[in-house]
């Protein structure tokens, strides 16, 4: 029998675009695995995105299967601009690059003004990605005259890396704060924010949230020289981290990367914070109906990494495949998550730094180990429970089961984190008995399986985590399957 989308552990983003941003289309990748759907706010107006985030939404209350939605800013990226056609250079050419404001015939233009300003003779520049390489050989006035050192083929709106330079811009562009603003009545789940360089730049955006009322939770994305310098304080601020290696392959050097990625996922998983590796997953999918085999193991490796979730970019965005791609992703992902050492990470942590929810959290785990439990169950308003327990990385299924849909879609990156909503409920005995019915009906655990549950008790008051508890599952109703049952729970026959 093929298992359930919930036997996946890592979570799949996949970055919505022209080839996704369909109900139809939407609704065949939350089938095919999606957990996370990213807008990229790089590209695409403000009324495109929000039909977007309405037909996501749609497809997934069809599917009773919670997605949540990043809103993903632009930030201080440089770009190509005014550029009509392509441009091919070659090794050896000479090529002028000013500003939009000083622009002449025959140079190309980048969107940062004054920037001759900020650059400096033998610095490196590059274009789209890294492909195209530059070295700048002289600045004469508002013309940086660079020699091509790997060519390629310039085109519109590709975006430009200047590693070395010191860029006195704002993390938080002015396109940034209108488009944070006009995205708050859209009520995403994640605010993705590009280029951070310090913690600063984080708790800065979460008071602008605050102001404009939004719960939303905030993901650094890790790409810059400056933001591996603060790592540690930048993972303690933010709520999520991504390995976003399109930019971060270009300014720290390509070679650095794997152990960076490594690095960064580390710290992530000890601090329990959930961490994304994205781009070029599997990149050849935009175009091809199968991976490459370095594909296949740079998502295998992800997984042993300790990533929670994995992203799809240009795959799902643009390519020929988009659904393909997250089933192909999917299964790399399910057979990476045989290898057993990735479950059961209780880490090498002091007694003090346990706190009560934390030591409930590795209970649950330890108890799940010992009784061979089908399911850990944390009843609770946030979540934030299960998200401690993910960290210890449970073999067994791990449901967040809450009365407030909000908390349902931002759970969704989290690793091994499934979510089921139940009806308010008065009583302990009230509320287990609708969560054994969930389980039994969505058959996530069969008659006399354990099932380990976390809850705070008495649980009418709202009362924060504070008891660990256990039963066999069946024994007060016998599934009576009125429950709706939820696509990520079925089995495909
Ligand atoms: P981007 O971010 O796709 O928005 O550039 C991801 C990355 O840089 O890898
Ligand atoms: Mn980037």
């Amino acid at each position: 029998m093929a298992h359930s989308l919930s036997f996946r552990k890592t979570k799949i983003v996949a970055t919505i675009g022209p080839a996704s941003w369909e109900k139809e289309q939407l609704s065949k990748m939350i089938q095919a695995g999606l957990n996370v759907a990213r807008l990229n706010f790089s590209h695409g107006d403000i009324e495109q995105h929000r039909q977007t985030v309405q037909a996501i939404r749609e497809a997934s209350d069809e599917l009773a299967a919670p997605v949540g939605i990043i809103q993903d800013l632009q930030g201080p990226k440089i770009r190509v601009a005014n550029l009509k056609g392509e441009r091919v250079v070659e090794a050896g050419d000479t090529l002028v690059m000013t500003d939009v404001e000083h622009h002449r015939e025959g140079a190309i233009a980048v969107d940062l003004k004054n920037w001759h300003r900020f650059v400096r003779e033998d610095q490196s520049i590059f274009i789209d990605d890294g492909i195209i390489e530059l070295k700048v050989n002289k600045i004469k006035g508002t013309q940086v005259h660079c020699e091509v050192v790997f060519g390629g083929t310039i085109r519109p709106r590709k975006g430009v890396n200047l590693p070395d330079a010191d860029l006195p811009i704002e993390c938080m562009t002015e396109k940034d704060c209108a488009d944070l603003e006009a995205g708050v009545e859209l009520q995403f789940d994640y605010i993705a924010l590009s280029f951070v360089r310090t913690a600063e730049d984080i708790t800065k955006l979460k008071k602008r949230l605050k102001e404009l009322g939004s719960t939303a939770r905030v993901i650094a994305k890790i790409e810059k020289k400056e933001a591996i310098k603060n790592i540690a304080a930048i993972v303690k601020k933010a709520d999520g981290i991504m390995v976003a290696r399109g930019d971060l392959s270009v300014e720290i050097g390509q070679v650095h990367l794997p152990a960076e990625q490594k690095k960064i996922i580390q710290l992530c998983n000890k601090s329990g914070k959930p961490v994304i590796t994205a781009t070029q997953m599997l990149d050849s999918m935009q175009v091809n109906s199968r991976p490459t085999r370095a594909e296949i193991t740079d998502v295998a490796n992800a997984v042993l990494d300790g990533s929670d979730a994995l992203m799809l970019s240009g795959e799902s965005a643009f390519g020929k495949h988009p659904v393909r791609s997250i089933q192909t992703m999917h299964e790399i992902i399910v057979e990476a998550e045989k290898q057993p050492h990735i479950y059961y990470r209780f880490g090498n942590r002091k007694k003090d730094q346990f706190t009560v929810p934390e030591s409930i959290a590795i209970s649950a785990v330890l108890c799940s180990k010992q009784l061979n439990a089908k399911a850990i169950v944390c009843l609770s308003t946030t979540g934030k429970t299960a998200q401690m327990i993910s960290k210890y990385r449970p073999k067994a299924k791990l449901v967040a089961v809450t009365a407030k849909s909000e908390a349902l879609c931002k759970l969704e990156f989290c690793w091994g984190v499934q979510t089921l909503k139940i009806a308010q409920y008065e009583n302990t005995e009230e509320a287990i008995s609708q969560v054994e019915e969930l389980l039994l009906a969505n058959n996530i655990v069969n008659t006399g399986d354990h099932v380990v549950l976390t809850l705070g008790v008495p649980v009418a008051q709202g009362q924060k985590t504070n008891a660990v508890r256990v039963f066999s599952a069946g024994n007060r109703r016998k599934g009576k399957e009125k429950s709706p049952k939820a696509i990520r729970f079925i089995s495909p026959s």
